[in-house]
């Protein structure tokens, strides 16, 4: 564990001035949290914002099909945003075929997801969704590649890309 840590530490300083850049619309996004009373809408306005299948997953905790997402193999620079409130969530960098069907990638924008544990597959998952309205986005694995070795699977009716 500690060797992963320190490893970890070892790939992320020399990038520490990336990130800051990465990062700092972030802050912006963190302030804009203490609006998220804004996003707790009624089942019904919710129906009426969302596509049912959008619905379905951002709302339900549902579950699309695999491979049956476009964004499955959308290969250019940008941003992925939540499908409920918009909140950029994944930068197209940090995005990766894991071979999966769904798509995936293996960090988030720092404070976009937060994360609880399920058992509707009996074995608990970690689920996460949109940290501003709750929408449900997929499951976190730790078999992602480095350096995070973290998986967000994610649905792609939860998202919307912004090209760059
Ligand atoms: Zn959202």
């Amino acid at each position: 564990m500690n060797q992963f840590l320190s490893r970890r530490n070892f790939i992320l300083i020399p990038i520490m001035s990336i990130l800051k850049i990465i990062f700092k619309p972030v802050q912006v996004l963190a302030s804009s949290l203490s609006s998220k009373e804004e996003w707790n809408l009624s089942k019904d306005e919710w129906k009426s914002r969302l596509s049912p299948e959008s619905y379905y997953i951002l709302r339900e905790e549902g579950t699309e099909r695999a491979f049956s997402s476009q964004l499955n193999n959308e290969k250019r620079k940008g941003v992925f945003h939540c499908a409920g409130c918009d909140l950029p969530l994944f930068l197209s960098d940090k995005k990766y075929d894991s071979g999966t069907g769904w798509p995936s990638f293996w960090d988030s924008i720092q404070g976009s997801v937060e994360t609880k544990v399920d058992f509707k597959l009996i074995v608990p998952r970690t689920e996460y969704h949109c940290s501003r309205c709750g929408g449900h986005q997929g499951h976190v694995f730790n078999d992602g590649p480095l350096p995070t070795g973290k998986r967000y699977c994610n649905n792609g009716l939860a998202l919307r890309f912004v090209p760059e």
